[in-house]
């Protein structure tokens, strides 16, 4: 194979074997890409080239909307892939929910990632995170997660039993649809008295003293099975490139591998076309918003100012500000993969915007009553959409892609607080964070056990 990891920072350019198990460059400290010397790898000459797998559904490894891109992340022979059957998700056009973004009909479309086998799209990730473990023989994973990573994970863990699993998650805020899957699927959980970003620093502690493998966003190989999402994207669309990709924002491992794969499809001459990047930030979780459009950090050729990011994260240590939002997959301040995603936001002409709480629920009843529906964090990507609609930047006839990245089924709270009129669920749940109104609720109707009294309600 003619794959090896090579550090972000242009400055330094180290390489390292992809046997090594690494989550930073060892000389500098940066993030690692997985990377190819791709003129020694088979490259298709045009993307309709991956039309012919679709013929060859039987082989899992075909059947996978992750390993069926295998020539754009060769990093591990394709007999040699592990596979549950991720990726078979869909885009699906939705004028509902574009009206209501404000994009004219047939502009707006909705990446369903919660029909992967754990409901998010963490597991386009995971695919490629454990067969990088299974290669170098790990027989423990960890991961610290808002939920959806320690799912994945677990399920990846106990469906193939090529490695044991523990997860890290913060006290009380995981999702019960998150939480129930770790512990249906065997995974030895570790609820920490901290928050994710205190899990996220114990996991790689305890990974590195007891050389547990670690799969958080950190490590590169997951980030180059998130890529595929935009293969899918793509293939569903006939190849065409759109003009608009809208993510949520969070540890930032999607919006970096989007960018990533934008990268890697131009220099291979398969896309001549650019999307242009939004990444969504919830307002209670939005370091990259802030250090974005108000520090105005950026990529800068891979000169990035960490001195400013430093102080900004002092700043925010000093003000004892916590990430604290609905959309628990994103409630994260310090993103790992930040500089990676300024990369993705350079290459992809992106913008940042952040959204309030209100937004999102509202934007998530819109989704739900246009079909399918999905958690607090997913719809973070249409309320941004729609604000950038508001504002101009996104054309009311241009073609946008919002992701949305779990299933509705991981927080049900949210929903049921949202559209039930049980009023101190709702205080619980969304009043006590600034939801003042619920305009697209569709409440439960009270009817006495009578059949003359429910027809009177039909
Ligand atoms: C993990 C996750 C996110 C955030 O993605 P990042 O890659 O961490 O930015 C958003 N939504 C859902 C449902 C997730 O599981
Ligand atoms: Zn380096």
């Amino acid at each position: 194979m003619h794959a090896f990891q090579r550090c972000i920072n242009p400055n330094c350019n180290a390489t390292f074997d992809t046997t090594e198990v690494l989550h930073r460059c060892s000389k500098c400290g940066a993030l690692l890409d997985v990377d190819y010397e791709w003129d020694k790898t088979p490259v298709p000459k045009s993307l309709d080239y991956f039309e012919k797998y679709w013929r060859e559904r039987a082989v899992p490894a075909r059947f996978s909307g992750v390993w069926r891109f295998h020539e754009l992340l060769p990093f591990a022979p394709i007999d040699q892939v592990v596979t549950v059957g991720e990726g078979q998700t869909i885009l699906r056009g939705s004028d509902g929910v574009g009206a209501y973004v404000g994009v004219k009909p047939g502009s707006l479309y909705l990446e369903y990632e919660g029909l992967n086998p754990s409901g998010s799209f963490k597991d386009n990730g995971m695919a490629a995170g454990a067969t990088h473990g299974r290669m170098v023989g790990a027989h423990s994973a960890a991961c610290a997660s808002t939920g959806n990573t320690s799912a994945s994970l677990a399920l990846y863990c106990s469906a193939t039993k090529l490695m044991k699993c523990v997860v890290f998650i913060g006290s009380g805020k995981i999702a019960y649809g998150k939480l129930s899957q770790a512990l249906d699927y065997g995974a030895r959980t570790i609820q920490i008295e901290g928050d994710f970003d205190d899990a996220m620093a114990r996991v790689q502690e305890v990974s590195k003293k007891r050389g547990i493998y670690l799969l958080n966003s950190l490590n590169p190989f997951r980030l180059e099975g998130q890529k595929t999402i935009m293969f899918r994207v793509l293939e569903a669309l006939r190849w065409e490139v759109p003009d608009w990709i809208v993510v949520p924002g969070g540890n930032l491992g999607n919006s970096s591998a989007f960018g990533k794969a934008f990268i890697e499809l131009h220099r291979l001459g398969l896309i001549k076309k650019v999307p242009r990047l939004a990444v969504i930030n919830a307002s209670g979780a939005d370091s990259l918003y802030r250090l974005y459009n108000e520090e105005n950090l950026r990529w800068n050729g891979g000169q990035i100012d960490q001195a400013k990011i430093d102080s900004f994260y002092a700043q925010m240590d000093a003000e004892n500000r916590r990430a604290n939002t609905i959309a628990s997959a994103i409630e994260i301040n310090r993103p790992v993969n930040l500089t990676k995603c300024l990369r993705a936001l350079d290459f992809c002409n992106g913008v940042v915007r952040k959204v309030s709480e209100q937004e999102i629920v509202d934007a998530k009843a819109q989704i739900g009553a246009n079909g399918f529906g999905c958690e607090p964090a997913s719809a973070a990507s249409v309320a941004g959409a729609k604000r950038l609609v508001a504002e101009g930047v996104i054309g009311a006839d241009e073609r946008v892609v919002c992701i949305l990245t779990g299933h509705e089924l991981k927080d049900p709270n949210a929903t049921v607080a949202y559209h039930g009129s049980d009023a101190a669920f709702y205080e619980k749940v969304l009043g006590s964070r600034g939801v003042a109104t619920r305009e697209f609720a569709n409440s439960p109707v009270v009817v006495a056990n009578d059949v003359d009294q429910i027809l009177s309600l039909l």
